[in-house]
């Protein structure tokens, strides 16, 4: 069996897994550190999903009005509805601005001011006095393409450093010796080489799994592999339950128009042509945070106010905005809104919905990077040698709610954390142990079962019932009746993988062979994020349990942990950090989240 396969072996001081925002950041800076890095990609780095991110990057510059990172702070932890770390949180403010600059100093082309500084916009949630408003503008934009314009500025920049690029390889499993991780093995999509790379330090950043839903803004390379690793190294994935619903993707096509189309002025009508955001959030309307107004579309869609002849849509008007300023600050989307919705903006509403946007959950770290477990009681306790950043990690900056432009800045800041760490805890060279043939045997014992597979459940079956479970039982509202039925019918999926089946199995650009294994990726984080959304019997942010309506901070205010093995899952709970890094910011004591 796996001995049929012959394998390549490289040696490196560090490994990253994935070439996005986050994956290029801390390549550059392990490299940077004088450490033999690799970084492995099942994508070209700059077809990542980072290269859509459309309206921008938040750091409190203060270029076009008044801001402070405290301020940025406070409106991350309301926007968290409390579950997130203030010492992460306080990290991630402080550093924005210096974070925005080096990506200036990098070549991001970003937008202007009369001035000649960073042009930032309004984004929902985004405030200035602790709260008390009126809106900061603090998300920094380069057009509506700011995504593209980062991932370019960071391959080039990577290039300058000796990285070593491992593109179209896809990552199968962690190398794991008694708890430490020791490495990954790949195979090499072109030629079907199979490869084990060797390292002390091994960082996933292989970005969310919005694909575990049937109509999601996300790639389709967004399949959770580093969540699926993690799972099956025996790591617990943290929040899956939060879910992130973009009020604004495209009816039908699910392809998203930016906040920043609402930043620039834009506002939502139901079938009455009211901007019925009024009632719902009275003083930010339709800059709320984005739960917020994902619930309240929801709402209006329920109540028979929806737009369009099954009343299942909403209105997103532009249509008063100057063409000159559409030009300008949005051309991307004018073009998305014609060529998938048929709709010229300048003249008519765009018809969008609810659509999966982020994974607020995933790989619990602390903000050195470091992956925890709970271990031995201890909730923060280091996986040696085990990494994670961007969205396929929870730090947990976002906690229960991500505001918008909250992540492309979580990207380079915690990218940047984790090369720090790793440059700081690890010599160059240092000399590896030798492994047994047991660690790599696991990957190529999965690969080699799914690749002779003959069951009777083709993948893409499979896939497709677990797309559409989620997407109706893990939505917007949730019931206890809903999300039982979702347990049950997500697990009876899970039994399916049992039974797959694939045609090909050759090992050139075995299409059909990744699928499956990127299937078998995310089915395990669909059945933890219903399992959770199971047990978290309250309201808070993104999760809205109709038969819990309230938030319930003394039980849940914790982060929920939940370990999947052999098809069982077992759920507890981590405490939050209550508590910042320094003196200058006290914790911020929850309370009422209105907008
Ligand atoms: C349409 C859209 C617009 C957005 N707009 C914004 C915005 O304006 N502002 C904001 O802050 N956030 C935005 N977001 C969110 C943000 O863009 C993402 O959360 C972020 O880009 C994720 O970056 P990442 O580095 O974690 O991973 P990604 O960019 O998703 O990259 C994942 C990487 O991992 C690699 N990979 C995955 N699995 C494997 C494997 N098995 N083997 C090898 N390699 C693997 C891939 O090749 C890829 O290089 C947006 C998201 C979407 C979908």
């Amino acid at each position: 069996m796996a001995a049929s396969y012959q394998i390549i072996d490289h040696v490196y001081d560090a490994v990253v897994v994935g070439a996005g925002g986050s994956g290029l950041r801390a390549a550059m800076g392990i490299a940077e550190a004088g450490l033999k890095t690799a970084c492995i990609t099942k994508v070209f780095p700059t077809r990542s999903h980072t290269v859509a991110a459309q309206g921008g990057i938040a750091a409190s510059l203060g270029n076009m009005g008044p801001d402070h990172w405290t301020w940025h702070m406070y409106d991350t932890v309301k926007g968290s509805d409390w579950l997130g770390d203030q010492d992460a949180i306080e990290y991630l403010c402080r550093e924005a601005p210096a974070a925005v600059y080096e990506l200036e100093h990098f070549g991001v082309p970003f937008s202007r001011t009369e001035a000649g500084q960073i042009y930032q916009r309004p984004f929902g949630g985004m405030m200035q006095n602790m709260g008390n408003g009126p809106p900061a503008q603090r998300t920094c934009a380069a057009a509506d393409r700011t995504g593209h314009a980062m991932l370019h500025a960071l391959y080039q920049q990577s290039l300058k450093y000796a990285t070593d690029f491992y593109i179209e390889y896809f990552a199968i499993d962690l190398i794991m010796v008694g708890g430490e991780c020791k490495g990954v093995i790949a195979i090499n999509m072109d030629d079907g080489s199979i490869h084990r790379f060797r390292s002390h330090k091994t960082v996933l950043a292989t970005g969310g799994y919005g694909r575990c839903y049937f109509s999601a803004t996300s790639a389709h390379t967004s399949t959770g592999d580093g969540g699926g690793m993690a799972i099956r190294a025996g790591v617990p994935m943290q929040d899956m339950e939060f879910v992130q619903f973009h009020p604004t993707g495209i009816y039908g096509a699910g392809v998203l128009i930016t906040e920043g189309a609402r930043g620039e002025g834009g506002y939502l009508t139901n079938s009455q042509g009211e901007r019925f955001m009024e009632r719902y959030a009275p003083s930010a309307k339709d800059l709320a945070s984005r739960d917020v107004v994902s619930r309240s579309m929801a709402m209006e869609m329920r109540e028979g106010r929806g737009v369009g002849k099954e009343g299942d849509h909403i209105n997103l008007h532009l249509d008063h905005i100057d063409p000159a300023v559409l030009h300008e600050r949005l051309p991307g989307i004018s073009e998305t809104a014609k060529v998938f919705a048929g709709v010229d903006v300048t003249k008519e509403p765009i018809p969008v919905t609810p659509t999966v946007h982020y994974n607020m959950g995933g790989i619990p770290t602390n903000y050195h990077g470091e992956v925890v477990t709970l271990k031995d009681g201890d909730p923060d306790s280091v996986v040696p040698g085990l990494f994670a950043v961007g969205e396929a990690a929870c730090v947990s900056v976002h906690g229960a709610n991500r505001l918008g432009s909250n992540s492309l800045i979580d990207l380079v800041v915690f990218g940047r954390a984790t090369a720090h760490r790793i440059g700081e805890t690890l010599k160059p060279g240092t000399a590896h142990t030798p492994i047994a043939r047991a660690a790599d045997d696991f990957a190529l014992g999965r690969l080699d079962g799914f690749r002779h597979s003959k069951g009777g459940s083709p993948t893409s079956e499979v896939r497709l019932a677990m797309q559409k479970t989620m997407q109706s039982n893990a939505a917007v509202f949730r019931t206890a009746e809903i999300l039982d039925e979702g347990t049950r019918k997500i697990d009876a999926i899970y039994q399916r993988m049992a039974d797959i089946g694939i045609q090909d199995r050759s090992l050139v650009f075995n299409t059909d062979l990744i699928e499956t294994l990127e299937l078998d990726n995310m089915i395990g984080q669909a059945v933890l994020t219903m399992h959770m959304a199971k047990a978290r019997h309250e309201s808070r942010g993104a999760h809205m349990h109709e038969d819990f309506p309230n938030r319930d901070d003394v039980n849940f205010m914790k982060h929920s942990l939940g370990w999947f093995r052999d098809g069982a899952v077992d759920l507890a709970q981590r405490p939050v950090h209550e508590y910042t890094l320094t003196d200058e910011i006290d914790y911020i004591k929850p309370k009422a989240r209105v907008y």
